[in-house]
């Protein structure tokens, strides 16, 4: 199968079943498809991994992680759920706390909205298991899925950091209001916050906001917002990679 006819498969499985066609010449290039961006060598986003003390760093976090008792939610989880992917690459997504079935299972974004979100990002060309970092800000689920607490946050956020000090990723995609509004430090809507490009961290990392996939299950109708999202941050990513 070629990749365009992937990516409409991946486009149709997320409810986006329209090639739009973007009007005029783009900046810089040949006219071209909403969906299309200047090729990177594929895996597009993966780079190699960091050096040899990295893998040291990354056994030290997953051990502190899975032992860590910072906050009350030790107390009720299963497991706590560090991450999953490369160990170092341009892209990162950044949920909110894991649920019922990553408690089990110990890995973020899994069941039906963790298929929602790989089939979202593979049609931008991203893959857990090839160039994109998935994790939480909360490491361990809070009772009954409720919102995370304010102090529960501070007490967790410094490991994301260390994740992020180790992915160096090029570009942040929050997803979903509490993810973004706790990475931002605001508490604008959602709506608000889409569409711009933002920066995380001591290292102004770009971060951009979209739909959490299981709000999208609920609201099939804004899986086309969700789309223009994943465009926008890529072309972000490729603004920040030439520096335009
Ligand atoms: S949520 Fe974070 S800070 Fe709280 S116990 Fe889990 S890993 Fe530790």
């Amino acid at each position: 199968m070629s990749i365009d006819a992937r990516r409409a498969e991946y486009l149709r499985t997320i409810g986006i079943d329209l090639w739009v066609p973007r009007p005029g010449p783009v900046p810089g290039g040949a006219a071209r498809c909403a969906g299309e961006l200047p090729q990177a060598p594929q895996p597009a986003g993966a780079r190699p991994p960091g050096p040899a003390g990295d893998a040291e760093a990354w056994q030290r976090l997953r051990a502190e992680v899975l032992g860590c008792t910072r906050c009350a939610l030790h107390q009720s989880r299963t497991q706590a759920v560090l991450g999953v992917g490369p160990a170092r690459c341009d892209w990162m997504v950044i949920g909110e706390a894991p649920g019922a079935e990553e408690d089990r299972r110990g890995e973020p974004f899994v069941g039906r909205a963790g298929k929602l979100l790989d089939a979202m990002l593979r049609a931008i060309g991203l893959s857990r298991e090839a160039n994109v970092y998935i994790a939480n800000i909360l490491k361990s689920r809070p009772p009954g899925n409720r919102d995370p607490r304010p102090e529960e946050v501070q007490a967790c956020l410094p490991y994301l950091h260390r994740q992020i000090e180790l992915v160096q990723p090029r570009l942040l995609l929050a997803v979903g209001r509490i993810a973004a509004q706790n990475l931002l430090g605001t508490d604008e809507p959602l709506g608000r916050l889409r569409g711009r490009v933002h920066r995380f961290g001591e290292r102004n990392v770009p971060l951009v906001v979209t739909y959490h996939p299981a709000y999208l299950l609920r609201s099939p109708a804004d899986k086309r917002k969700a789309w223009e999202d994943l465009k926008f941050a890529r072309e972000a990513l490729a603004r920040s990679l030439t520096g335009s």
